[in-house]
């Protein structure tokens, strides 16, 4: 007999995993009706308990911003069961940025601002809209489609207040990369706004030379590394291509201290992402 096919209450029926996270599983699915395509983020209601009214609250703040801009995946819908919370996002069929800098290596300085720009535009509406992402890492940005032009999404935000608390016990007690923390989490002196600048710097990073600032043997070494603000643009070769421009972008948001660092919007008017000026380019 074939395995039965589970169906999310009543209206979609999910196919192939499309990958998972720290505490979710997403899924494609397709509404039984209009044969339409969806990701469905499936979050086990254990992880929230006690926290359901947080949720609730934050998955409808979630609908209305991430409509409201081109470049946030939108939910659309939103299911619970006994054990479940069912959240049905646009699919992007592209895959992870992650895996395009894996596989490209890195990105040409120029690329990579573009992505840079688009990301903060983003990032920039939604803490216009009192939100903070907390987790943006190349994992949760998102190609819309398999076009090598195709637009750039973010995923994966809207319960971060909720879960937080979660993230860090998993981070520190299974596995996971602190990679993109910002250091005042680890200091617990606050993690507003600034920690989603923070985590754009790293990604600038990685994208220009195709590993992370802070990346070291022990979780333990990578948290002390973010702490004391200890990173090189090295080795040589790796950056030989790179602007001082794009370095000074990058030092510019792995600014220590958050009330120092800059907001989106001062990020956005760096010279790095302002001018139209060309940038440097590797000899051939
Ligand atoms: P978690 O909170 O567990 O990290 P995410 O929302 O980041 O969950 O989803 C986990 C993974 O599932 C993503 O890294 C991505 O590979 C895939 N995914 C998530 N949302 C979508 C989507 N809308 N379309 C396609 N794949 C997605
Ligand atoms: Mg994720």
């Amino acid at each position: 007999m074939p395995p039965q096919t589970p169906t999310v209450p009543c209206q979609y029926r999910t196919g192939k995993t499309l990958g998972s996270g720290t505490y979710a599983v997403v899924k494609e699915a397709v509404h039984i009706k209009t044969g339409e395509y969806y990701a469905c983020k499936v979050i086990n209601k254990k992880l929230m308990e006690g926290r359901e009214h947080m949720v609730r609250n934050e998955i409808h703040v979630l609908k209305r911003v991430s409509k409201g801009y081109p470049n946030i995946v939108t939910l659309h819908d939103y299911f619970e069961t006994a054990h479940n919370l069912y959240l049905v996002f646009d699919l992007c069929t592209g895959g992870e940025l992650f895996d395009r800098i894996c596989a490209k290596g890195n990105y040409y300085e120029a690329d990579a601002a573009d992505l840079v720009r688009t990301i903060l535009k983003a990032v920039q509406y939604i803490h216009d809209a009192g939100i903070v992402h907390r987790d943006l890492k190349p994992e949760n940005l998102l190609f819309r489609s398999k076009a090598e032009d195709s637009d750039i999404m973010i995923a994966d935000f809207g319960l971060s207040r909720v879960m937080e608390e979660e993230k860090l016990r998993v981070l520190t007690e299974v596995c996971g990369t602190p990679g993109y923390m910002a250091p005042e989490i680890f200091l617990r002196t606050g993690h507003s706004k600034p920690v989603d600048i923070w985590a754009i710097g790293v990604i600038t990073y990685f994208l220009l030379c195709g590993y992370t600032p802070f990346d070291r043997d022990t979780q333990q070494q990578e948290m002390q590394a973010i702490i004391d603000g200890d990173y090189k643009f090295e080795p040589a070769e790796y950056w030989a291509g790179v602007s001082q421009t794009a370095k000074d972008f990058v030092v510019d948001c792995l600014t220590h201290d958050p009330n120092q660092r800059p907001t989106a919007a001062q990020a956005l008017q760096n010279k790095w992402l302002a001018s139209d000026e060309p940038h440097f380019v590797p000899d051939p």
